[in-house]
């Protein structure tokens, strides 16, 4: 059954819940029904965006139709179960095993569907579905990356614009439990980006976290940057990761 939580309030709540919170979530894409709707970016990533009606004068929609939806994905890291049956890796023989993207055809089933109605915009449907492991099992998140809490990257990224590009000085002046690996391939990240945007690193680019980590995400699993599609009737479609 879907919970209704509050627009400003559903970064927190997923925050509270632990198979959400400790997991490496990725997101399917965002549908937004721009013939109604905008979405407002929020402070703290999308998660804290608010969607809202275009402008008070638009033709409202008499029925009960979703004007955004959005699909949260487990990356199947920590010991997910995985759909050839595998614990946290594949098993032997899985024909997808050595897929370059039998990672994203392999999820586990855990997902948050998000939906927002034009008849109550103040909060969102939130459904879980699916589990990370059967109930017989203790699920062990995985290792997160440090780097994707926002205070920490915020730092990292200060540290960067002050010319500390080396891993090494950069875990000396973090103070943090974050390997000179994750600093390395953080660095590499931001700078090849940096390439790519032709922009000089901008503090505004903070709140961007979780479109930052998808990036990054998808560049693991090889697939194509820029990977946005618009699709016809108003229906504006940001997909991330379009297999599972
Ligand atoms: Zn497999
Ligand atoms: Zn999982």
């Amino acid at each position: 059954m879907a919970r209704k939580i509050k627009q400003e309030n559903l970064k927190e709540y997923l925050d509270s819940i632990e198979t959400f919170n400790l997991a490496n979530i990725i997101r399917k894409g965002r549908e937004v029904k721009t013939k109604y709707v905008k979405a407002e970016k929020g402070e703290n990533g999308f998660l804290t965006d608010t969607i809202i009606f275009k402008s008070e004068d638009i033709d409202k929609p008499k029925q009960r139709i979703w004007v955004a939806r959005e699909t949260l994905l487990c990356n199947v890291t920590g010991n997910c179960l995985r759909n050839c049956g595998g614990f946290g890796e594949c098993v032997e023989g899985c024909s997808k095993k050595d897929e370059k993207r039998a990672k994203s055809g392999h999820r586990c089933s855990f997902r948050v569907q998000l939906h927002l109605y034009a008849d109550d915009m103040e909060q969102w449907e939130v459904t879980f579905e699916g589990h990370h492991v059967p109930p017989t099992t203790v699920w062990v998140a995985p290792n997160k990356n440090p780097l994707k809490q926002n205070e920490i990257r915020k730092r990292a990224l200060t540290l960067m614009k002050d010319g500390i590009t080396s891993s090494k000085k950069m875990k000396l002046n973090l103070k943090e439990d974050v390997s000179q690996k994750q600093l390395q391939s953080f660095i590499q990240y931001r700078k090849k980006k940096e390439k790519k945007d032709g922009t000089v690193m901008r503090l505004s680019n903070y709140s961007d976290s979780s479109d930052e980590e998808s990036a990054e995400e998808d560049n693991l699993l090889g697939i194509p940057k820029n990977n946005k599609q618009f699709h016809p009737n108003n229906t504006l479609q940001i997909r991330i990761n379009p297999t599972m």
